[in-house]
């Protein structure tokens, strides 16, 4: 399989580009970076990546020229700039990237009509496996266990809650069978709402990323805890994901389709 990796000097995409490199059933062929960027900073990174023979350019057809997939870990907007020379080409779109709009989602789906795209909040096993967990949880204890989430990343994060925290918001939301959005706390001042689903967010140091579920009721508490300790996970769910999109039709698909989750 072909891949070509967006934004291929950033702090997955530099990753997912290692990951490639490391595996004898895919193929690195091309990676793109912004326009303005210093070329030599970005050799430099893809040299110490060893693959200085990369091709690297900013224009996202010429990116997918010879492609079967992208791995696309990068900001909405370049994300989506990258989508449309993907759909036209009719290949395979794994998006890590977080933080869309609706606005920005609506035009990924109306895209998927002709691409086959996978978009996860999360890509490592551990917590798509943890969403399965949140959701048995919250379907078991009624709305007496208030459930918080909380996230910690790294310092230069952009979007907050994370992609993750929502993907676990969500999964309680579906548990409890309501709507993440009629159910959704960020700002918490004033007294908690019987069935909120609450959420917190810390920015600190280089921390990869914590997420933290709590159920808490009157006189217990249970809480569901995943830790990245390296972005390897991540890169590897994304190849892992891009292998099973192969025979698929077009589609927006998720990380629960992948693996084959309920
Ligand atoms: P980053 O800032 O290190 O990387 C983004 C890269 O995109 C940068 O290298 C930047 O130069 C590049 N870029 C900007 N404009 C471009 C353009 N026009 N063309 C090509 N490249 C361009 O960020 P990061 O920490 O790697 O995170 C990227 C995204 O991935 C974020 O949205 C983050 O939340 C998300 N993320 C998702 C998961 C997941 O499993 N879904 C895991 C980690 C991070």
């Amino acid at each position: 399989m072909k891949i070509a990796v967006a934004g291929c000097t950033g702090r997955m995409g530099l990753t997912v580009v290692k990951a490639v490199l490391a595996r004898d059933d895919m193929t690195l062929v091309a990676g793109s970076r912004p326009t303005g960027f210093d070329n030599e900073a970005a050799k430099a990174q893809l040299v110490l990546a060893d693959c200085h023979g990369l091709s690297v350019t900013s224009d996202p057809k010429e990116l997918m020229a010879e492609a079967d997939a992208l791995i696309d870990f990068t900001y909405p907007e370049v994300t989506l700039s990258h989508a449309e020379a993907v759909a036209e080409k009719g290949a395979i779109h794994i998006i890590g990237t977080t933080g869309f709009t609706g606005g920005q989602q609506k035009r990924l789906e109306t895209l998927s009509e002709k691409a086959t795209i996978v978009q996860a909040g999360n890509f490592s096993l551990g917590v798509n496996l943890l969403a399965q967990l949140v959701e048995q949880a919250a379907k078991m204890l009624d709305e007496n266990y208030d459930i918080e989430i909380n996230e910690v990343h790294h310092r230069h994060k952009k979007d907050a809650p994370s992609g993750t925290a929502l993907l676990l918001g969500r999964a309680a939301a579906r548990g409890r069978g309501v709507k993440l959005e009629e159910k959704k706390a960020v700002d918490r001042s004033g007294e908690r709402k019987l069935g909120d689903i609450g959420f917190s967010v810390q920015r600190a140091g280089g921390v990869v990323g914590i997420h933290d579920v709590t159920l808490a009721g009157e006189n217990e508490m249970i809480t569901l805890s995943h830790q990245g300790f390296n972005r390897k996970i991540f890169a590897d769910g994304s190849l892992t994901a891009a292998l099973w999109a192969k025979d698929k039709k077009p589609g927006l698909y998720s990380m629960r389709d992948v693996l084959a989750l309920s």
